[in-house]
């Protein structure tokens, strides 16, 4: 009997100067960057969680605490890489996983081909097993004011 678990990831980054911009492992031309003891690449965050939430695991601030020095600008790919052998060491297969970007700026369509490659190499799906979307906050809140670039992500996990 094939059983199937659906997963929910949510995170929001502070956009500062000085930071590179990175989005599914993508660096994205801006003129700042995500805030964030790792990367900052809050695609990989959400879709982590995501995947952690439908496996019925602890989320990623349990395996990767932000105080652990050993994490201070780590690619958040390589923790998703992490997240993706966890996942499948408890049996779990990776049905799809869709992410919607919240965020005034910049405009990320151009670079969507190259997140969703790198993403689902990472998590060794088909290319057309990720999805990505985004829209703006109508300019209201911090994400609308342009202040910080939030992700959403659902994950689907099917074990045999
Ligand atoms: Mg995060």
């Amino acid at each position: 009997m094939t059983v199937w678990r659906v997963g929910i990831g949510y995170d929001i980054h502070q956009l500062v100067p000085n930071r590179k911009l990175i989005l599914g492992g993508v660096t994205i031309p801006f003129d700042r960057g995500l805030l964030g003891h790792s990367d900052g690449d809050v695609a990989c965050h959400a879709i982590m969680d995501a995947l952690l939430g439908a496996a019925g695991l602890p989320d990623i601030g349990y395996y990767f605490p932000d105080q652990d020095p050993q994490y201070r600008g780590v690619r958040s790919l390589e923790l998703l890489d992490r997240v993706n052998r966890l996942v499948r060491g408890e049996g779990w297969e990776i049905g799809n996983v869709d992410i919607t970007l919240v965020g005034e700026s910049p405009r990320v369509a151009p670079f969507t081909q190259q997140m969703k490659l790198f993403l689902s190499r990472t998590m060794e799906v088909a290319i057309t097993s990720v999805g990505i979307k985004a829209t703006t906050n109508e300019r209201l809140d911090s994400v609308g004011r342009g202040e910080a670039i939030c992700y959403l992500a659902v994950a689907l996990l099917q074990r045999d």
